[in-house]
């Protein structure tokens, strides 16, 4: 008898799904997790922090992967690190930065698989400089729909190798990955806060300071509008060097400070985070940072929001989205500033809006970023309210050569997707030689078209 579905949804709370979960423990088990008959198919889920509904599938099966979570092995000259796809980047984190090496790129949170970090070709607050997290993965394990085990890389399989990274899961399971770390000297960050007065401020301070900069990352205020719209706190910075620590903080230069972890224990009825919330909450945030240089440790840096367990509570029992937009550097000024305005006028709040620039692409068949800009926006969900909005905000995207990121992604349809993912096409021809029934397949995907609905 298979077990009761359960019910799924990403980090936004919406959309929900009923799936049935398995949770092998090794390759064994995951061979098996595929056979039989999956419905309306089968698909992997890490730690489930994509926001939509792409690590789940209704009325399917879903394969979470914690447990497939060995250290392989490692090469203290390369840096180069061999683990399970079910290994987490804080499991990483503990392990190798007291040893000197930290994450080559890193997502605002570090409860990610290396899987869904993979499947997702996830970037940090250094595409600028590096790109995403494929420029530094050299292999990856797949487990495809016949239940073997294909290695993949650049010079092997590559095919297979450019449509699972950044592919969401759709060209089989990730078994295991080889990808490097990078050495720091030190678990802080140096950072420089500009304060802007407006957008056109903001793209110039990352004009000037990124090329200098190995992080750059701009909280916006998305409620200012008129002459402040665009108005932003830019935070530019580079791993601390050892020489710069204090003779006492050199005693333990891999040391973080003990936080205690903050949890939101329920689902308020009613979502905390509104436009009066937000707009007082911006207000304060934006004065409070003027420009000055200051150390701070990776965790305040990198992942401000793992501080508070289960945050995503905050937003009530209807979830939110995060609307995540690329746009190319020629129409960013002007996408953006379209982009704003509309968000603005709507009234919807975004209690955290994050702007990032961009360096180069890489080899991923649906990659999402190259050099320009990227906005993430968290947007509280109303039915039809914001479907209506996204609508119109994906219009805008279209228009200014821009494209959405699909680990974000809830509400995109198909035609959008298609117009703003040139190389799907390519994709889908890897996807059935590897999956020629299409056994792989998320709810995301059904919606996309990518896989039948
Ligand atoms: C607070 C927060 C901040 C974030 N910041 C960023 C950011 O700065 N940059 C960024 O790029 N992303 C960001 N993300 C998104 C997150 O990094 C990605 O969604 C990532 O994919 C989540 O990893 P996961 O292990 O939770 O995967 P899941 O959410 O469980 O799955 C995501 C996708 O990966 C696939 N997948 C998972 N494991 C495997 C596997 N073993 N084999 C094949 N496919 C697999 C799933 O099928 C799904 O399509 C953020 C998310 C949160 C919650």
């Amino acid at each position: 008898m298979s077990p009761a579905p359960q019910t799924l949804s990403g980090w936004g709370r919406f959309p929900v799904g009923d799936s049935v979960v398995a949770t092998p423990a090794d390759r064994a088990g995951m061979a098996r997790a595929l056979g039989g008959d999956h419905g309306a198919g089968i698909i992997a889920r890490g730690l489930g922090r994509a926001y939509g509904d792409s690590a789940f599938v209704a009325g399917g099966t879903v394969v979470e992967t914690a447990r497939i979570d060995r250290f392989r092995g490692f090469d203290p000259q390369s840096g180069l690190l061999d683990v399970e796809a079910g290994v987490s980047f804080a499991e990483i984190i503990a392990l190798f930065l007291p040893r000197g090496w930290f994450l080559p790129t890193t997502p605002g949170t570090k409860y990610v698989t290396v899987g869904g970090a993979i499947a997702a070709d996830v970037h940090g607050k250094n595409h600028h400089r590096h790109g995403s997290i494929g420029m530094f993965v050299e292999r990856i394990d797949v487990m495809v729909a016949d239940g073997t085990v294909v290695r993949c890389s650049r010079g092997e399989n590559a095919d297979l190798f450019h449509a699972t990274l950044g592919g969401m899961g759709l060209t089989g399971m990730i078994m295991a990955a080889c990808f490097r770390l990078v050495r720091v000297e030190t678990s802080r960050v140096t950072v420089d806060y500009h304060r802007t007065a407006d957008l056109e401020e903001t793209l110039t301070v990352f004009e000037s300071g990124d090329a200098g900069s190995e992080h750059s990352v701009a909280w916006i205020d998305c409620m200012a509008s008129g002459r402040a719209m665009g108005r932003s706190v830019v935070m530019q910075g580079r791993n601390t060097l050892l020489g710069e620590l204090s003779p006492e903080a050199r005693r333990d230069p891999f040391g973080l400070p003990r936080k205690r972890v903050k949890s939101v224990p329920f689902t308020p009825p009613v979502g905390l985070l509104n436009s009066l919330s937000v707009r007082v909450f911006n207000e304060v945030f934006y004065a409070a940072h003027g420009n000055r240089r200051k150390v701070v440790d990776l965790d305040t840096f990198f992942y401000p929001l793992d501080s508070i367990r289960h945050w995503n509570r905050l937003y009530g029992p209807r979830g939110f989205i995060q609307y995540q937009a690329f746009f190319p550097r020629k129409s960013s000024l002007d996408g953006l500033r379209e982009l704003l305005s509309t968000i603005v006028a709507s009234g919807a709040a975004s209690f955290l809006a994050v702007l990032k620039s961009c360096g180069p692409a890489d080899d991923a068949m649906l990659s999402f970023l190259e050099p320009g800009h990227t906005l993430a926006l968290d947007i509280p969900y109303r039915r039809g309210v914001i479907e209506a909005l996204c609508g119109r905000l994906d219009r805008i995207l279209l228009e200014h050569g821009g494209r959405l990121y699909l680990a974000k992604d809830a509400l995109m349809d198909g035609t959008t997707f298609r117009a703003m993912y040139p190389r799907l096409d390519e994709f889908l021809a890897v996807k059935r030689r590897y999956d020629p029934v299409g056994l792989f397949a998320s709810s995301q995907s059904r919606r996309l078209g990518i896989t039948p609905a």
